[in-house]
């Protein structure tokens, strides 16, 4: 068992999802209510192992956590709220709108989760059919009207930009489509391509058998070429921000007062539990992480054994970097006598070669915190457009 601290962030994960999308490479397969429930009977044993801590941060993810039937949710909710102390937690679960009803979400909401994050990932039913989602426009429009009338007054919108054949007019409507639906948070992402999902074997397909596909080939299927990717950030942090979004991360966008607490604990570099398959977790300066292999997983819990399977230190010049890496992900920036407070070596003076080029170029700049003494090292407009290229430098 780890040792307890004051409060502490929790990660859930729920690995089944009702179809795999082309695009995802999550810890995630295809739900039977059969593995559901052997699952959880092994996660609730591996809560077991975690501190009783009050929560500051409670986050359901997947996978599909919803996929759940509704009896086994609540199961699952009853047995974490008597588990931890849980007094003004943000707590949060991923949603899919193919998964939900009213009688769903009504008992999320009742069972005292005051969050909901709903991958919408696009309102054009084309984009949602060839990112294999299992909902349509229509559903995933109804399930945040719902989410709203079962009680939730915190609904986070996921959306997915730069998808093969997608054009800025969709985008357009997609944006503006969520807007109107008076979500308080927003996530913007670029599709990436992994290696071993769906979309990798497709895109690759096409090049081997297309090397050069006619120009008006009918069946070709290619990823979205840079610039444009950039053109379509570009006019989501416009348009998002004169809607009173405030972007407050590379990809994430809330009403003031609404920024994901959980997610700015990573950026933060705070420490946090993960229970499930595959699951994360950052405790006393120690990264480790669960099995993905689920048989193997219920099978160690069965046996109270750990499902542990690696685990580092990250101290130093580590710790410093992913403090930099995660930190710089934050418009706010980093503030930098406090990280080298914390980490005992000033960024200016450790990174002052490739902070010159991305300064020269525009992509980082300095400023005052507002507080005597205090700098700042934060992304400018350019550097959030082409925040690639700013990780790519401490890299090389
Ligand atoms: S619903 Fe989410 S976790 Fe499941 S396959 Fe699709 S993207 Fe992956």
């Amino acid at each position: 068992m780890v040792k307890s601290s004051m409060s502490a962030s929790l990660y859930i994960h729920i690995p089944f999802c009702l179809k795999r999308c082309l695009y995802c490479d999550f810890v995630s397969g295809l739900y039977s209510p059969e593995k559901a429930a052997a699952y959880i009977t092994a996660l609730k044993r591996e809560i077991l192992t975690i501190p009783k801590t009050p929560l500051e941060t409670l986050y359901i993810g997947g996978g599909t956590p919803t996929a759940l039937q509704t009896d086994l949710l609540r199961n699952l909710f009853v047995f974490i709220f008597n588990r931890f102390h849980l007094n003004d937690t943000e707590s949060t679960i991923e949603a899919n709108p193919g998964t939900l009803d009213n009688d769903k979400l009504s008992m999320i909401h009742a069972s005292g989760i005051n969050r909901i994050s709903i991958g919408v990932q696009s309102f054009n039913q084309k984009e949602l059919a060839f990112l294999g989602r299992i909902h349509t426009s229509e559903e995933a429009e109804d399930v945040v009207l719902l989410s709203r009338k079962s009680g939730f007054s915190n609904i986070g919108i996921d959306l997915i930009y730069g998808i093969p054949g997608q054009d800025m007019a969709s985008w357009e409507r997609t944006l503006e489509k969520a807007v109107s639906l008076n979500p308080q948070h927003i996530s913007a992402y670029e599709l990436t391509v992994e290696e071993g999902t769906g979309l990798y074997t497709l895109l690759n397909k096409h090049t081997i058998q297309h090397p050069r596909p006619a120009p008006h080939s009918s069946d070709r299927i290619k990823p979205m070429e840079e610039e444009r990717v950039i053109e379509m950030y570009n006019h989501t942090i416009d348009y998002l921000t004169s809607n009173g979004f405030v972007l407050y991360e590379i990809s994430n966008f809330a009403l003031p007062g609404y920024f994901s607490r959980h997610n700015l604990n990573y950026w933060n570099r705070g420490q946090y539990y993960g229970a499930g398959l595959g699951a994360h977790s950052f405790v006393e300066g120690r990264r480790f992480h669960n099995t993905d292999n689920l048989e193997e997983y219920i099978h160690l819990l069965s046996d109270n054994k750990t499902a542990v399977k690696e685990s580092e230190d990250i101290m130093g010049e580590t710790a410093l970097f992913e403090a930099l890496f995660l930190g710089l992900r934050k418009t706010e920036g980093i503030v930098v006598e406090s990280l080298a407070k914390r980490y005992g070596t000033n960024i200016l003076t450790r990174y002052e070669k490739e902070l010159k080029e991305l300064q020269d170029a525009r992509l980082v700049e300095l400023v005052s915190s507002g507080c005597a003494y205090e700098t700042v090292l934060r992304l400018t407009r350019k550097g959030l457009l082409l925040s690639n290229e700013v990780f790519a430098k401490f890299l090389s």
